[in-house]
């Protein structure tokens, strides 16, 4: 297991964090055993003997870091506001999965209007606690709705008069014919090290966050 000594397990989600972190392992001369895109492996052993890859959903990788089933992880920053950070460190911007999270809203609503209003704005969204802290700093009135995906959706069937979600091309945005008509944050995806793992394992873990800073410059 995990916390038995002389090995570090890092938690990656499939898709575009695992596809960019591995050149920053690759950094370290460190290839993956098997592809976890095609294996149904969770558990992926690296080249590196002291490290293995665990493969979870996106945001359950700051929970398996907190609770030392890893020690490292690679976490979006949407992922990272809406969890708690206890005892959990965040050592790099690695500039990965980059995003902005933004208010989206029906092509041809008047957003200003909406807000001006002073009638509460329906936000249905995953990112509550985001939507909730950028809405307060704005003294906007607003029922959050918490919605586990296609966000898109809620404003064309009468759900929400907008969405909170994250955004790169905005494709999806406009297919749903919706707008994105404010930025809530910029989003890429942190390396977090466990606080207690970095001291215990100090001589393991603090080579990877150098090796993985190292890349960066
Ligand atoms: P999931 O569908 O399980 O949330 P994703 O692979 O879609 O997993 O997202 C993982 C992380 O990648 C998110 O937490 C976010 O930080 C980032 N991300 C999500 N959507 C995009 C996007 N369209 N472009 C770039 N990064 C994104
Ligand atoms: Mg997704």
């Amino acid at each position: 297991m995990a916390k038995s000594g002389g090995f570090v397990t890092m938690a990656l989600s499939k898709g575009r964090i695992l596809e960019d972190t591995l050149p920053f392992l690759r950094g370290m001369g460190i290839e993956l055993i098997d592809d976890p895109e095609k294996s149904r492996k969770l558990i992926v052993e690296t080249s590196d003997p002291k490290l293995r890859i665990i493969i979870v959903r996106a945001s359950d990788v700051p929970t398996y870091v907190q609770r030392g089933a890893a020690e490292l992880g690679v976490a979006g920053k949407d992922v990272l506001i809406e969890n708690d950070s206890e005892g959990l460190l965040e050592p790099l911007d690695l500039k990965i999965a980059q995003c902005r999270l933004m208010v989206a809203v029906r092509e041809g609503v008047d957003y200003e209007a909406l807000i001006n209003s002073g009638s509460r704005l329906r936000v249905a969204t995953k990112y509550v606690k985001a939507a909730r802290d950028h809405f307060a700093n704005k003294g906007a009135q607003v029922d959050l709705i918490k919605l586990y995906g296609s966000m898109e959706l809620a404003p064309l069937v009468g759900l929400a008069d907008a969405i909170v979600d994250l955004v790169s091309s905005g494709k999806t945005l406009k297919a749903n014919k919706l707008v994105a008509v404010e930025e809530v944050q910029q989003i890429s995806s942190r390396l977090i090290v466990s606080s207690a793992a970095l001291k215990l394992k100090h001589k393991l873990v603090q080579p990877i966050i150098d090796a993985f800073e190292r890349k960066l410059r």
